[in-house]
């Protein structure tokens, strides 16, 4: 099975029965797509870490 990165969010898309790909989700392709329109570079669900004031920060949950 195929996987990639979704240009979206980053996170890994599977690409069997995708009509989608590479993207994981409709939502992520809508994103891409109104980025291009806009001719912005916006990921609404990308963090803001140029600012001062980090509090905590949770690890990726990855225990394998
Ligand atoms: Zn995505």
């Amino acid at each position: 099975m195929k996987k990639g990165r979704c240009p979206t969010c980053r996170r890994e898309a599977i690409k069997a029965g995708n009509k989608l790909w590479p993207f994981c989700s409709e939502r992520c392709h809508l994103v891409d797509l109104g980025r291009w329109l806009n001719e912005e570079y916006r990921i609404p669900d990308e963090p803001d870490t140029s600012g001062g004031g980090v509090e905590s920060v949770t690890p990726p949950d990855d225990e394998r």
